[in-house]
């Protein structure tokens, strides 16, 4: 759909001294100069050792070079924002301040036109600028970060940071106060990571994520998955990867190959809007569900983008097509900058409900709000409880229907009395549909 023939573009290796696979050099902000400056040292004095330089050099193939053209051609200057789609060059200098920009000719070519769903979640937009109640670290993840890159805050689960790149910024970030900044997200803690995992026998679920860990070049995410499961502790690792929707040229035979060989390994992807699931990003998740990988999808509720009951089912449909399982729709975090994209949580309940019993229950994730202050993740539900007491539970269907689910009894003897004798003399009604059933 998007791919750029050969015949088009020049074809551009840019892999950094590890194998990270970067953007091309622009002219640089202080900022982004200051990033790119870090990231450099960062790689020469910290991360350099993790590579062996008696291995060859890793040998690219066709697949590997058209994702990093891809990445390579990324738009990424406030410069090439405003001439590609009229944005205001000042404003977005502003922005960019902020948080940096990337937008790959991928997933630009899905933009239909400015302000659809799409641009709104990668093109920064003025409204990044309201002070609202937002803040830095909604997560406070912070605060449960025992070294740098991990936070711990589950008893048997980490979050391991790996990689601070991603295939696309996207404007409502949750960790845009690390993320595109190898000085905040650095190659130079994953020993200190792996280590503390390996100290930590408690530890049984390992959460990569960054950044995006699958912008990381194949050699560096095989050394991670097999330092991981050579800890006996660590039962399964789990990959939080934007990448099958924004850049799926990445998901290659090649790294498949070797996620597969490091399982139990789950991905949990990040789809928001119908129009994402491409032929490509098909492609991509079915090359894993191939390999044995159980995919999942986590979604925002974004404003202007998927907050309405038809998108969300379309959604929800067509992910389950691509053998992709809806597991979460958050609410989206307060973060700084991102007050334009939330929604009311009637919203997202309205969603659930409008989900429920219209479309096949695997197709329906959980509603969950990420506390704020980091009280992890609280699932919501519609009202379908009316009632509860000793006797009964009165809910409603997802048609608004009424019906009875009579509680049990404690210390019941067997009795020849019928069930209606018995609803009867304990007081409680029989649902139309229970007394039918009997
Ligand atoms: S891909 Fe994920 S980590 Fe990267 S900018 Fe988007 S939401 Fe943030």
């Amino acid at each position: 759909m998007s791919s750029l023939s050969s015949a088009e573009k020049p074809l551009v290796q840019n892999v950094s001294l590890d194998g990270v696979a970067g953007a091309k050099t622009k002219a640089k902000s202080p900022r982004r100069k200051r990033i790119a400056e870090t990231r450099h040292n960062a790689l020469r004095h910290a991360g350099s050792h993790l590579i062996n330089p008696t291995l060859p050099p890793p040998v690219e193939d066709d697949e590997d070079k058209a994702w990093k053209r891809l990445l390579h051609e990324s738009i990424e200057t406030p410069e090439e924002v405003s001439e590609k789609w009229g944005e205001d060059v000042e404003t977005m200098r502003a922005l960019e301040k902020e948080f940096n920009i990337r937008i790959n000719p991928y997933y630009a070519s899905l933009i239909q036109e400015k302000d659809d769903p799409i641009y709104k979640q990668v093109v920064p937009s003025k409204y990044e600028l309201i002070k609202g109640c937002c803040v830095d670290d909604p997560l406070n993840e912070e605060r449960d970060s025992p070294v740098p890159s991990i936070t711990h805050r589950y008893p048997d689960r980490v979050l391991f940071l790996v990689a601070h790149e991603c295939a696309v910024y996207c404007r409502f970030c949750t960790r845009k106060r690390k993320v595109s900044d190898s000085s905040k997200i650095s190659l130079k803690h994953l020993e200190a990571g792996i280590n503390y995992i390996r100290e930590h026998k408690e530890v049984r679920d390992v959460v990569l994520s960054g950044g995006d860990p699958l912008t990381l070049s194949d050699r560096r995410i095989e050394y991670i998955l097999k330092s991981l499961r050579e800890i006996p502790h660590v039962e399964i690792i789990r990959i939080g990867t934007k990448i099958p929707c924004v850049l799926p040229q990445r998901v290659t035979k090649k790294l498949v190959n070797i996620i597969k060989k490091y399982h139990p390994v789950y991905v949990n992807t990040h789809f928001n809007h119908p129009r994402e699931l491409t032929p490509e990003a098909k492609q991509a998740c079915e090359r894993l569900a191939d390999a044995g990988v159980p995919v999942g999808n986590q979604c925002v509720l974004l404003k202007g983008v998927n907050d309405d009951v038809e998108t969300m089912r379309a959604l929800m449909k067509g992910l389950l097509k691509m053998r992709v399982r809806p597991y979460y729709i958050y609410q989206a975090d307060i973060v700084k900058g991102t007050e334009h994209f939330r929604t009311r949580v009637e919203k997202g309940l309205e969603i659930i409900q409008g989900l429920r019993g219209h479309i096949s229950g695997l197709a329906i994730p959980h509603f969950v709000i990420d506390s704020p202050g980091g009280g992890g993740k609280i699932p919501l539900l519609p009202h379908y409880i009316e009632k509860m007491d000793d006797k009964e539970v009165v809910m409603r269907n997802f048609k608004g229907e009424r019906y009875v689910y009579p509680q049990v009894q404690e210390n019941i003897e067997p009795t020849l009395k019928t069930l209606e004798e018995i609803a009867k003399a304990n007081g409680f009604q029989l649902g139309a549909e229970i007394q039918d059933y009997f």
